[in-house]
């Protein structure tokens, strides 16, 4: 008998010999059912692997990640075997399981795959997936190994073979196609249900250039054509929630190749929209003890020699400007932090003054490959909502939980309703890789979880996730399609108060170094809006959009009266525009709906007569006549309601 230890801590006994799905029969007939994939002892085995010790066992479904790797990965096998059918000369490479779905790399010789050849290759997939082949593991030396593939001419495979040791080479077989493979598949191909080649597209072998160039070739599988179905949706969904798309459309920015690429160009409605979240969040700062500075987009190259990024970012990224003094180099800033760290050296502090707290949306610049380089959220230069606080070890505890305060409270005013958080710690077995000491570590640690139980958190401790000079706690949000996105990050850092020569005198009348936290609710502006654009869909939250009204005088006559009740909205602060082009109201609602414009105000003889106006919902239609003063207290608790109070 071996002893098995399951995820919860039980420990059962099987025979010696028992297989994953014999486990999940034990423990019931609907898990055993679903289950596709197990890990043994921090291995990936299938179900149908013979276990002969005592050992752990996961077992997953599709609703686990390892279980939808496997999934997709014994998906890309019969992929390749499709492919085989319809191209017998075709040379297989690798066919990994990916975030979604899955690819398959090929070289098709003078061959080409392409859009039209897809439903042909779905269908024959689907055939074969119906014939429910086992996967089935084999081990095979290295020697017959290579020579099925030399036999077959496929130098990419040779090669892998080659880095192999032998006695370690597995084949798995289903039905009749054989791929070299070290594991990780599901029961049989009869559970595959729904396929969907999504894209081709070049790569060279190894992800080198001055390799082969083949095809590879992307899809996605699922257990049930209904979840094929939604997930196409939810693709088609994402496509329409392109912040690049939607932030053209909504003319919040641009991009110049005579600029540079990478380097947003916010246009005047972006540049509002960008404003009114700093002024949001400068408001909420204040409230919270933060200071505003502000520093140089450059700095000495020594300076950040001194704090350690010119080893991070100086080869990799922009190079040193020099000046025509001879000697002198600039870097353009990569980071605040060294800043905000010699404006802490700017005067003597004792501990009764801390914590201090230096606020700045300071514009960093780092070159990123162009080929990286991604709308709003992968550029060269960007704005950071940060800020630097400077604590003595006793206070940590409290400053933690006011930036989760701070942060929540950004999350809550945006829409931002389902995150979770990551404290990370040290790896307790490397403890001689991080810096500062022990004790305060240990307090640091501690500090952040209390503080993350204390708010009530949905968190995780990842322990070795920490970086070398402080523990830290991140936001992941989850947007309106289920897309996870880190937002928010707060940072402890013992390092830079080091380098730095940071000090305050305590109540012990001797010099001390402050502890450093480095915060950023949103992250960067840019990242954020992005985020923000396709997690709304570009329907900000009301007190945020660039325009919560718009006028639609139904003709000319009656443009005056729509002027007067602009002026008359715009003295209560609520931003509105008229709409006095010469067109049919009908065109001018269907523009401001394209707009996403939150309110339309409709204005004719009636209207003018009784001093009201009919308005209508963006994506509702019609919700009544009102009087002017009436529609400004019901827009004004609508704003309201959508942000919190800090
Ligand atoms: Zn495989
Ligand atoms: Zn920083």
């Amino acid at each position: 008998m071996i002893q098995i230890t399951l995820p919860d801590g039980s420990v059962k006994e099987y025979a010696k010999g028992s297989t994953p799905m014999d486990v999940a029969k034990s423990i019931s007939e609907g898990l055993a059912r679903n289950v596709i994939s197990a890990k043994y002892n921090d291995t990936t085995v299938e179900t149908t692997t013979p276990m002969t010790q005592n050992g752990s066992l996961t077992l997953y479904t599709f609703n686990d990640d390892e279980g939808k790797k496997a999934f997709w990965h014994s998906s890309a096998h019969v992929l390749a075997q499709a492919i085989t059918t319809f191209y017998p000369d075709v040379k297989l490479t690798i066919g990994p399981a990916i975030d979604n779905g899955f690819y398959y790399d090929l070289d098709l010789g003078d061959d080409v795959i392409s859009e039209k050849d897809f439903p042909a290759i779905e269908k024959k997939f689907l055939e074969l997936a119906r014939g429910k082949h086992e996967f089935k593991m084999r081990e095979v030396s290295k020697a017959d190994a290579l020579a099925k593939y030399k036999e077959e001419g496929n130098q990419y495979k040779v090669e892998l073979i080659e880095n192999l040791t032998d006695g370690d080479i597995t084949f798995c077989d289903h039905s009749d196609f054989t791929d070299l493979c070290r594991g990780g598949h599901i029961p049989n191909t009869g559970i595959i249900k729904a396929v969907k080649i999504t894209s081709a597209a070049g790569a060279y072998w190894r992800g080198d250039e001055k390799n082969n160039q083949l095809t590879r070739i992307y899809g996605v599988s699922f257990p049930k054509q209904k979840m094929l179905t939604e997930y196409l949706a939810l693709l088609e969904e994402a496509k329409k929630r392109d912040h690049r798309k939607l932030g053209k459309e909504l003319e919040l920015f641009a991009f110049s190749s005579k600029v540079g690429q990478g380097l947003p160009l916010w246009l005047p409605k972006g540049a509002a929209l960008r404003e009114r979240l700093e002024g949001f969040l400068k408001k909420a700062q204040k409230k919270a003890g933060y200071q505003t500075v502000m520093t140089p987009h450059i700095g000495q190259k020594e300076l950040y020699v001194t704090s350690g990024h010119y080893a991070k970012y100086g080869e990799d990224s922009f190079q040193p400007i020099s000046t025509p003094k001879e000697g002198e180099e600039f870097l353009l800033k990569p980071m605040n932090c060294p800043h905000h760290c010699e404006i802490f050296n700017n005067k003597p502090y004792s501990y009764k003054d801390l914590p201090v707290r230096f606020a700045e949306f300071g514009t960093v610049y780092r070159y990123e490959q162009s080929g990286e380089l991604h709308g709003l959220t992968r550029v060269r230069g960007f704005t950071q909502d940060d800020a630097h606080i400077f604590c003595t070890p006793d206070q940590l505890d409290e400053e933690f939980k006011n930036v989760i305060d701070l942060v929540l409270y950004v999350f809550g005013s945006l829409g931002f309703e389902d995150f979770t958080a990551q404290v990370s710690i040290r790896d307790m077995q490397n403890l001689d890789k991080y810096i500062g000491n022990v004790e305060n570590w240990e307090k640091a640690e501690q500090a952040i979880i209390n503080a993350a139980t204390d708010k009530g958190l949905d968190f995780v401790i990842e322990e070795g996730e920490a970086a070398f000079y402080g523990p830290k706690l991140d936001f992941m949000v989850k947007d309106a399609l289920g897309r996870s996105w880190q937002l928010g990050t707060i940072q402890v850092d013992y390092n830079l108060p080091e380098r730095f020569e940071l000090q305050y005198k305590g109540s012990d009348n001797q010099l001390h170094r402050p502890i450093m936290i480095h915060r950023a609710p949103f992250g960067s502006m840019e990242r954020f809006i992005a985020v923000l654009l396709e997690h709304t869909g570009g329907k900000f939250p009301l007190w945020l959009t660039p325009e919560q009204v718009i006028l639609l005088p139904i003709s000319e006559k009656y443009q005056k009266y729509a002027e007067k009740v602009l002026h008359l909205l715009e003295n209560d602060e609520i931003r509105a525009l008229v709409d006095d082009r010469n067109e049919k109201t009908g065109r001018k609602i269907r523009d401001a709906e394209v707009n996403k414009i939150p309110f339309m105000l409709i204005v004719g003889e009636q209207e003018e007569k009784d001093g009201t106006v009919s308005v209508r919902k963006q994506g509702e239609g019609d919700i009544g006549t009102f009087k002017i003063d009436e529609f400004v207290s019901f827009i004004q608790k609508e704003i309201n309601s959508t942000i919190k109070q800090f």
